[in-house]
């Protein structure tokens, strides 16, 4: 089994929207874990092509988006999504860990906000589609609502998205959002997870990608009580959900969050969990 960790440079270079510097000293850190564990291999992403990014962007949206000086690092995250996600998918990969800049949840066909102005999700759903798959369960458990993923795969029959925020929702394909509580703790947020993963057991995904922001730490900005413990607690229990359902076909992209102290020391233990 190897896991993949997606790590462009450029991410520990600069500071990006909302999460800023979050990774300056990342080059080392996963250097070091690449080191101490035997099936990790750090990769670096390769942008994909503008043909794929334009099937879920407008034309208009992305002639704006590339002014802008987090461009490069959007569609070097989105390479690394859509790469990890097909390696995965072809079983070159067991799992795998995305690192981002500017790419994530909130970003729409025709818009973006919150720190991420491309999708993650509408290239990985059309490449995962260009080769073979059908259906996709997509787990979102950043603070916010991934209002931007929930309008691409709104009416995608074959595409679930689960997400943890602040309201309880369900629609009639069964999209999912739960309210998780202003305050919560690490038991009661697992609780709610655990509580979600019958439904998606039965809507069979060849694939669960986790957009697994921890911006829900007590001591970051989406604060919602939670511990250090809990997020690599939360990634253990879907690799073994995933190797259930998917023969461990996962995929964790990194979300929100800016408390760089808390990213050292987490997403070690999360890799850690995932190369088991
Ligand atoms: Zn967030
Ligand atoms: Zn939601």
């Amino acid at each position: 089994m190897t896991t993949g960790i997606y790590f462009h440079e450029i991410l520990a270079e600069e500071s990006w929207p909302i999460i800023g510097n979050r990774y300056s000293n990342f080059s080392k850190i996963l250097k070091d874990l690449e080191d101490e564990l035997e099936n990790a291999i750090l990769l670096s992403p390769q942008k994909p092509s503008e043909d794929l990014l334009l099937k879920t962007h407008s034309k208009k949206y992305f002639k704006q988006l590339k002014s802008a000086s987090y461009f490069n690092g959007a569609t070097l995250t989105v390479g690394a999504c859509v790469e990890a996600s097909l390696r995965v998918w072809n079983m070159d990969l067991t799992n795998a860990v995305v690192f981002l800049a500017a790419a994530g949840h909130h970003a729409h066909p025709n818009s973006g906000w919150g720190g991420t102005y491309l999708s993650c999700i509408g290239p990985v759903l059309n490449i995962l589609r260009a080769s073979g798959l059908s259906r996709l369960a997509y787990i979102d458990t950043d603070s916010h609502h991934g209002d931007g993923a929930r309008e691409i795969l709104q009416d995608d029959h074959d595409a679930l998205h689960v997400c943890f925020c602040s309201s309880d929702r369900r629609d009639e394909k069964a999209n999912v959002c739960v309210d998780v509580g202003r305050r919560t703790d690490d038991e009661g947020y697992l609780e709610k997870v655990e509580n979600e993963l019958p439904l998606i057991e039965r809507f069979d995904p060849e694939i669960v990608i986790h957009f697994f922001g921890h911006d829900t730490h007590r001591d970051d900005y989406g604060d919602r009580g939670l511990s250090t413990d809990f997020f690599p607690r939360l990634a253990r229990r879907m690799r073994d959900f995933a190797d259930d359902v998917c023969n461990g076909r996962y995929v964790v992209i990194d979300g929100g969050g800016a408390n760089s102290r808390v990213g050292r020391v987490i997403w070690p233990e999360i890799i850690r969990e995932l190369s088991r």
